[in-house]
Protein backbone atom coordinates (compact mmCIF):
# COMPACT_ATOMS: atom_id res chain seq x y z
CA UNK A 1 0.00 0.00 0.00
CA UNK A 2 1.21 3.70 -1.03
CA UNK A 3 0.77 5.37 2.29
CA UNK A 4 2.21 8.63 1.32
CA UNK A 5 -1.24 8.83 -0.60
CA UNK A 6 -2.99 9.02 2.74
CA UNK A 7 -0.49 11.72 4.55
CA UNK A 8 -1.79 15.54 3.52
CA UNK A 9 1.27 17.83 3.24
CA UNK A 10 0.09 21.32 4.61
CA UNK A 11 2.42 23.98 3.89
CA UNK A 12 3.27 26.86 5.98
CA UNK A 13 1.63 25.45 8.95
CA UNK A 14 2.14 25.98 12.18
CA UNK A 15 4.59 29.02 10.41
CA UNK A 16 5.97 29.97 7.06
CA UNK A 17 8.16 27.65 5.54
CA UNK A 18 7.14 24.46 7.01
CA UNK A 19 5.44 21.59 5.76
CA UNK A 20 3.47 20.20 7.90
CA UNK A 21 2.86 16.24 7.63
CA UNK A 22 -0.97 15.78 8.25
CA UNK A 23 -1.36 12.02 9.81
CA UNK A 24 -5.20 12.51 10.40
CA UNK A 25 -5.94 11.71 7.31
CA UNK A 26 -4.04 8.21 7.39
CA UNK A 27 -5.59 7.32 10.68
CA UNK A 28 -9.00 8.50 9.54
CA UNK A 29 -8.85 5.55 7.02
CA UNK A 30 -9.13 2.26 8.34
CA UNK A 31 -7.18 0.11 5.59
CA UNK A 32 -4.19 2.64 5.63
CA UNK A 33 -4.15 2.31 9.90
CA UNK A 34 -4.21 -0.94 10.03
CA UNK A 35 -1.81 -1.78 7.17
CA UNK A 36 0.85 1.09 8.66
CA UNK A 37 -0.17 -0.35 12.54
CA UNK A 38 0.39 -3.96 11.17
CA UNK A 39 3.68 -3.41 9.50
CA UNK A 40 5.04 -1.97 13.05
CA UNK A 41 3.33 -4.97 14.40
CA UNK A 42 5.69 -7.22 12.45
CA UNK A 43 8.97 -5.31 13.48
CA UNK A 44 8.51 -5.20 16.96
CA UNK A 45 7.97 -9.26 16.85
CA UNK A 46 11.35 -9.39 14.85
CA UNK A 47 13.03 -6.98 17.29
CA UNK A 48 11.58 -9.22 20.25
CA UNK A 49 9.91 -6.28 22.28
CA UNK A 50 8.85 -6.37 25.91
CA UNK A 51 7.01 -3.16 25.60
CA UNK A 52 6.21 0.36 24.12
CA UNK A 53 6.65 3.53 24.89
CA UNK A 54 5.14 6.66 23.05
CA UNK A 55 5.67 10.22 23.54
CA UNK A 56 2.49 12.22 23.57
CA UNK A 57 0.12 12.27 21.68
CA UNK A 58 1.07 11.33 18.38
CA UNK A 59 3.38 8.56 20.18
CA UNK A 60 0.22 7.00 21.75
CA UNK A 61 -1.73 6.90 18.52
CA UNK A 62 1.18 5.04 16.94
CA UNK A 63 2.19 2.67 19.90
CA UNK A 64 -0.95 1.77 21.62
CA UNK A 65 -2.43 -0.35 18.95
CA UNK A 66 1.18 -2.21 18.67
CA UNK A 67 0.72 -2.78 21.85
CA UNK A 68 -2.88 -4.05 21.70
CA UNK A 69 -1.68 -6.26 18.76
CA UNK A 70 1.02 -7.96 20.70
CA UNK A 71 -0.61 -7.70 24.14
CA UNK A 72 1.85 -5.89 25.72
CA UNK A 73 2.11 -3.33 27.91
CA UNK A 74 2.33 0.58 26.62
CA UNK A 75 4.34 3.59 28.66
CA UNK A 76 3.26 6.62 28.58
CA UNK A 77 6.00 9.94 27.85
CA UNK A 78 4.08 13.06 28.95
CA UNK A 79 4.90 16.41 29.32
CA UNK A 80 5.94 17.90 32.96
CA UNK A 81 2.81 17.91 35.53
CA UNK A 82 0.77 15.02 33.63
CA UNK A 83 1.90 11.97 35.36
CA UNK A 84 0.24 11.38 38.93
CA UNK A 85 3.72 9.31 40.72
CA UNK A 86 7.21 9.90 40.78
CA UNK A 87 8.78 10.47 37.56
CA UNK A 88 12.08 10.64 35.91
CA UNK A 89 12.26 13.74 33.95
CA UNK A 90 14.27 14.57 31.01
CA UNK A 91 14.93 18.35 29.52
CA UNK A 92 15.60 18.98 25.73
CA UNK A 93 16.42 21.94 23.70
CA UNK A 94 13.36 22.91 21.11
CA UNK A 95 14.37 25.90 18.61
CA UNK A 96 13.30 28.27 20.94
CA UNK A 97 13.51 27.76 24.53
CA UNK A 98 13.42 24.03 26.32
CA UNK A 99 10.89 21.40 27.03
CA UNK A 100 10.49 18.57 29.60
CA UNK A 101 9.51 14.93 29.12
CA UNK A 102 8.44 12.90 31.97
CA UNK A 103 7.76 8.85 32.47
CA UNK A 104 6.82 7.30 35.77
CA UNK A 105 9.71 5.61 37.71
CA UNK A 106 8.33 2.03 37.45
CA UNK A 107 6.82 2.32 34.03
CA UNK A 108 9.80 -0.27 32.63
CA UNK A 109 10.92 -2.98 34.15
CA UNK A 110 15.39 -2.88 34.31
CA UNK A 111 16.33 -5.26 31.07
CA UNK A 112 13.04 -5.03 29.57
CA UNK A 113 12.91 -4.50 25.72
CA UNK A 114 11.38 -1.26 24.83
CA UNK A 115 10.28 -0.33 20.89
CA UNK A 116 9.61 3.28 21.07
CA UNK A 117 7.24 4.56 18.31
CA UNK A 118 5.97 8.38 17.03
CA UNK A 119 4.69 9.46 14.03
CA UNK A 120 7.35 11.43 12.87
CA UNK A 121 11.09 12.02 12.85
CA UNK A 122 12.19 15.38 12.50
CA UNK A 123 15.16 16.79 14.24
CA UNK A 124 15.42 13.52 16.50
CA UNK A 125 14.95 16.11 19.84
CA UNK A 126 11.55 14.17 21.14
CA UNK A 127 13.22 10.49 20.36
CA UNK A 128 16.64 11.77 22.40
CA UNK A 129 14.88 12.55 25.26
CA UNK A 130 12.70 9.82 25.26
CA UNK A 131 15.35 7.21 24.61
CA UNK A 132 17.53 8.98 27.91
CA UNK A 133 14.42 8.30 30.01
CA UNK A 134 14.00 4.35 29.07
CA UNK A 135 17.67 4.04 29.39
CA UNK A 136 17.61 5.77 33.21
CA UNK A 137 14.99 3.14 33.96
CA UNK A 138 17.09 0.46 32.57
CA UNK A 139 15.22 -0.14 29.26
CA UNK A 140 16.89 -1.72 26.01
CA UNK A 141 15.94 -0.12 22.95
CA UNK A 142 15.49 -2.63 20.72
CA UNK A 143 14.04 -0.53 17.92
CA UNK A 144 12.15 2.58 16.70
CA UNK A 145 9.62 2.99 14.98
CA UNK A 146 8.23 5.89 12.76
CA UNK A 147 5.76 6.81 10.39
CA UNK A 148 7.45 9.46 8.42
CA UNK A 149 11.20 10.29 8.42
CA UNK A 150 12.01 13.98 7.33
CA UNK A 151 15.41 12.72 6.08
CA UNK A 152 16.92 16.54 5.13
CA UNK A 153 16.35 17.20 8.78
CA UNK A 154 19.01 14.16 9.43
CA UNK A 155 17.51 13.37 13.01
CA UNK A 156 18.83 10.35 11.85
CA UNK A 157 22.39 11.06 12.89
CA UNK A 158 21.46 11.17 16.75
CA UNK A 159 20.21 8.04 16.82
CA UNK A 160 22.78 6.18 14.90
CA UNK A 161 23.22 3.55 17.90
CA UNK A 162 19.63 2.37 17.04
CA UNK A 163 17.66 0.12 14.99
CA UNK A 164 15.13 2.55 12.69
CA UNK A 165 11.89 1.53 10.98
CA UNK A 166 10.50 4.36 8.63
CA UNK A 167 7.56 3.70 6.84
CA UNK A 168 7.48 7.05 4.65
CA UNK A 169 10.37 9.42 3.59
CA UNK A 170 9.97 12.72 2.75
P1 LIG B 1 11.61 16.31 16.48
O1 LIG B 1 11.81 16.29 17.97
O2 LIG B 1 12.23 17.52 15.85
O3 LIG B 1 12.10 15.03 15.82
O4 LIG B 1 10.06 16.44 16.18
C1 LIG B 1 9.13 16.14 17.17
C2 LIG B 1 7.71 16.05 16.73
O5 LIG B 1 7.28 17.26 16.11
C3 LIG B 1 7.41 14.97 15.73
O6 LIG B 1 7.23 13.72 16.34
C4 LIG B 1 6.13 15.48 15.12
O7 LIG B 1 5.03 15.09 15.94
C5 LIG B 1 6.30 16.98 15.15
N1 LIG B 1 6.76 17.50 13.84
C6 LIG B 1 7.97 18.05 13.56
N2 LIG B 1 8.03 18.46 12.29
C7 LIG B 1 6.84 18.15 11.72
C8 LIG B 1 6.27 18.28 10.41
N3 LIG B 1 6.94 18.84 9.39
N4 LIG B 1 5.01 17.82 10.21
C9 LIG B 1 4.30 17.25 11.21
N5 LIG B 1 4.77 17.10 12.46
C10 LIG B 1 6.02 17.53 12.73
Amino acid sequence: MDLKKYVTVVPDYPKPGIQFKDITTLMDNGDAYRYATDQIVDYARKQNVDIIVGPEARGFIIGCPVAYSLGVGFAPVRKEGKLPREVVRVEYGLEYGKDVLTMHKDAIKPGQRVLITDDLLATGGTIEATIQLVEELGGVVAGIAFLIELSYLDGRSKLDKYDILTLMTF
